[in-house]
C-alpha cells in the first residue's frame, strides 16, 4: 500500500484541480486522478472569461457589492470579501504559469457581463478563455514530478476514526479498483448539469465528488441552487452549445419568434438582468409563442466585432450554416453551473478532517442563491490556494464552519417505494429532473420527482463500470437536489417554485444535508 500514497491526492483535473496540483507540488508528492483524460473537464468550455476588479473604474468593493447582490442574500459575505479581495494575486499566479490572456496596447482587455457594474470580465483568445486555462494548466502540471492518473475514477472515500486516509479508485479501462492514501484529499470534480437533459456542461459532470462526500459524511449546501444559462444554442441535431453572456455584454438583443425585443418588458437591466430573471423570461416567452426557442440577435453590431471577440462562437455557428453578422440565433436555455456542493469553511476545508473540496464541486458560500457571471474560475482558484495554504499551517486541518448559525442542518427524509415506478436510466433520470426539477418547480412537480428518484434509489445495482457510476452518482445527486428544493418554501435566486413565487425573510438560510445530523 506504501506505493499507493501521495501527500496530496486531487480529484480532478480542471481549473480547481490542476491549479492545486501545480502549488502543492512545492510542498509535497502529489497525485492527480481523473477519470477522462486531463482536459475532459467544465473548464476547458468556460467563454466568458474571469472576473477580477482591475479596471480603472473598479475595485474589490464593488466586485464584493454586485457578487452581493447577484447571491439574492445567501452570499456568505466574509467569502465574498476573500474572493474579492485575493482575486489579483491568483491571476498574477495564472498569468505567472503562462495563460495569455488579451490585451490592448499592452493592457489587459476587460469585458462587462451581466449583473457587473462595469467591465471586468479578463479573456483568453477572445471567447477560448477556460481552453488556454486548461491547456496552460496541463502543460505546466506535464512539466513537473505531478503524478496524473487519466481513466482513473474516485469511488470511495475513505474514512477511518473520523479522518480521510485516501481514496479507492476505479480504472476505467480494466475495471480493477485501487485504493490510493494520502495525508490530505481534495475533491476537485466540478459540478453535476449532466443531471438535466439540456446542459452545456461536459460529460464528465456527473457529480461524483458531492456523492462521494455526502455517502462519507460530509455536509451538503446550498445544493437546491442550480444555475440555467439563458442562451445556449438550439438547433436540431446539434449538442447545446453556449453562446456567452459576454454577447448580450456587448449588445445582443433577444427576440421572440414573432420579433418582438421581450427582455424590457421583464426586467429594467433587459439583456443584462441576471440569469435567473432571462432564463425565466425565455420560458414564459417560449410558452407564449408555443416554440422550444428565442433568437439571440447581434446583426446590428459591427462585424468585425463579432468575428474578433467571439471567433469561437462565430465560428461554431458558422459550421452550423449559421452567420452571425446576417441572420438570428436560435437559443433558449440549459443547466449550466451548481451554486452549492459540499460545504467547505474559508480554507475550503469540509468536515472531515482531511477531506478538502474546491471549485464548482465546493460549496464556499461565495454564490449564494445565484453565481455572477465569470466568478466561477475566480472562486476556483481563490478557494484553491487557500487550500494549499491551509495544509502548509502548523496546526493541522480543523473544520471550522462559519455558515452554521444560518444553516438547517437535516437528512435525507425516508420516502416510500411506488410499486410502478419509470425504467431506471440516464435519459429518464435527465427529463425528469429536466421536467419537474428544472428552471420553473413546484411542490407538486418536486414531490414527484423525489418519490421517484427514492424509489430509484432503492434499487440501484453494484456499479462496475464508469457509466455505472456515474448514474449511481447522478441519482444520489439528483435526490439531494429535489430534496432541497421540496424543502426550501420560496423562491430565491435561481431557485423558482410556483407555489411560494416570493422570496420569504424565514428562508434567509442554507440548507445542509448531511447522513449524520450532529447540530
Ligand atoms: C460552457 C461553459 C462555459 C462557462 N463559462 C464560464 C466563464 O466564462 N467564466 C466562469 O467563471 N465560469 C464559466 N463556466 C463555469 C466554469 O467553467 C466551471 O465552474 C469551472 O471550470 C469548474 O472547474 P472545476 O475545476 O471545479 O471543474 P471541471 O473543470 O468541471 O473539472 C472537473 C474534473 O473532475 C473530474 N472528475 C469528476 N468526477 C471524477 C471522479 N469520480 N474521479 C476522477 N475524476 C473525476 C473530471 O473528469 C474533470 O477533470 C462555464 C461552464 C461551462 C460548462
Amino acid at each position: 500500500m506504501k506505493t499507493n500514497y501521495c501527500d496530496y491526492i486531487i480529484v480532478g483535473s480542471g481549473i480547481a484541480g490542476l491549479y492545486i496540483a501545480l502549488l502543492a507540488i512545492e510542498r509535497g508528492s502529489v497525485l492527480v486522478l481523473t477519470k477522462g483524460s486531463i482536459d475532459d473537464c467544465n473548464t476547458r468550455y468556460a467563454q466568458g472569461g474571469i472576473a477580477v476588479a482591475m479596471g480603472k473604474d473598479d475595485s474589490p468593493e464593488l466586485h464584493f457589492e454586485d457578487t452581493i447582490s447577484a447571491g439574492a442574500g445567501l452570499s456568505d459575505a466574509e467569502a465574498v470579501r476573500i474572493l474579492t479581495d485575493e482575486a489579483a494575486d491568483c491571476i498574477a499566479d495564472l498569468i505567472k504559469f503562462g495563460v495569455p490572456f488579451d490585451t490592448l496596447d499592452g493592457e489587459i482587455t476587460l469585458t462587462r457581463e451581466a449583473a457587473h457594474s462595469v467591465p471586468r470580465v479578463m479573456h483568453a483568445g477572445g471567447d477560448a478563455t477556460g481552453e488556454h486555462i486548461e491547456v496552460t494548466l496541463s502543460r505546466q502540471v506535464r512539466s513537473t514530478p505531478i503524478k496524473v492518473l487519466e481513466n482513473c475514477l474516485a469511488s470511495e472515500i475513505l474514512v477511518q476514526n473520523d479522518k480521510v486516509i485516501g481514496v479507492k479508485a476505479l480504472d476505467c479501462r480494466t475495471g480493477s479498483v485501487e485504493e490510493y492514501h494520502c495525508q490530505y484529499l481534495i475533491l476537485a470534480t466540478g459540478g453535476a448539469g449532466k443531471l438535466f437533459k439540456y446542459t452545456t456542461n461536459s460529460n464528465v459532470v456527473t457529480g461524483d465528488g458531492i456523492a462521494l462526500a455526502f455517502e462519507a459524511g460530509a455536509e451538503i449546501c446550498d445544493i437546491e441552487f442550480f444555475q440555467f444559462h439563458p442562451t445556449v444554442l438550439r438547433l436540431p441535431g446539434v449538442a447545446p452549445f453556449l453562446i456567452s453572456e459576454a454577447v448580450r455584454g456587448e449588445g445582443g438583443i433577444l427576440k421572440n419568434v414573432e420579433g418582438h425585443r421581450f427582455m424590457p418588458d421583464y426586467a429594467v437591466e433587459a439583456e443584462l438582468a441576471t440569469r435567473d430573471v432571462v432564463a425565466r423570461s425565455i420560458v414564459y416567452e417560449m410558452n407564449k409563442t408555443h416554440s422550444d426557442r428565442v433568437f439571440l440577435d447581434v446583426t446590428h453590431l459591427p462585424s468585425r466585432l463579432i468575428t474578433t471577440r467571439f471567433p469561437h462562437i462565430y465560428r461554431f455557428c458558422r459550421d452550423h450554416g449559421l452567420d452571425l453578422t446576417k441572420g438570428l440565433i436560435p437559443v433558449a436555455p440549459a443547466a449550466h453551473y451548481l451554486m452549492g456542493g459540499v460545504n467547505v469553511n474559508n480554507w475550503g476545508e469540509t468536515n472531515i478532517s482531511g477531506l478538502f473540496a474546491a471549485g464548482e464541486t465546493a460549496c464556499t458560500g461565495v454564490h449564494g442563491a445565484n453565481r455572477l457571471a465569470s466568478n466561477s474560475l475566480l472562486e476556483s482558484v481563490v478557494f484553491s490556494k487557500r487550500v494549499v495554504q491551509k495544509t502548509e499551517m502548523t496546526t493541522p486541518p480543523h473544520y471550522d464552519e462559519d455558515r452554521s448559525d444560518e444553516a438547517i442542518f437535516s437528512c435525507l427524509p425516508n420516502r416510500k417505494v411506488l410499486p410502478k415506478i419509470p425504467p431506471f436510466n440516464l435519459p429518464n433520470l435527465q427529463s425528469l429532473m429536466w421536467d419537474k426539477v428544472g428552471i420553473i418547480r413546484s411542490g407538486e412537480s418536486l414531490e414527484k420527482a423525489t418519490d421517484i428518484l427514492a424509489s430509484w434509489e432503492s434499487l440501484l445495482p453494484q456499479p462496475s463500470d464508469r457509466p455505472s457510476y456515474e448514474l449511481n452518482n447522478l441519482v444520489s445527486c439528483a435526490r439531494l437536489v429535489t430534496e432541497a428544493a421540496l424543502f426550501r418554501k420560496e423562491s430565491r435566486g435561481a431557485h423558482f417554485r410556483t407555489d411560494f413565487p416570493q422570496a420569504s425573510p424565514e428562508w434567509q438560510r442554507h440548507i445542509v444535508f448531511t447522513k449524520n445530523v450532529t447540530k
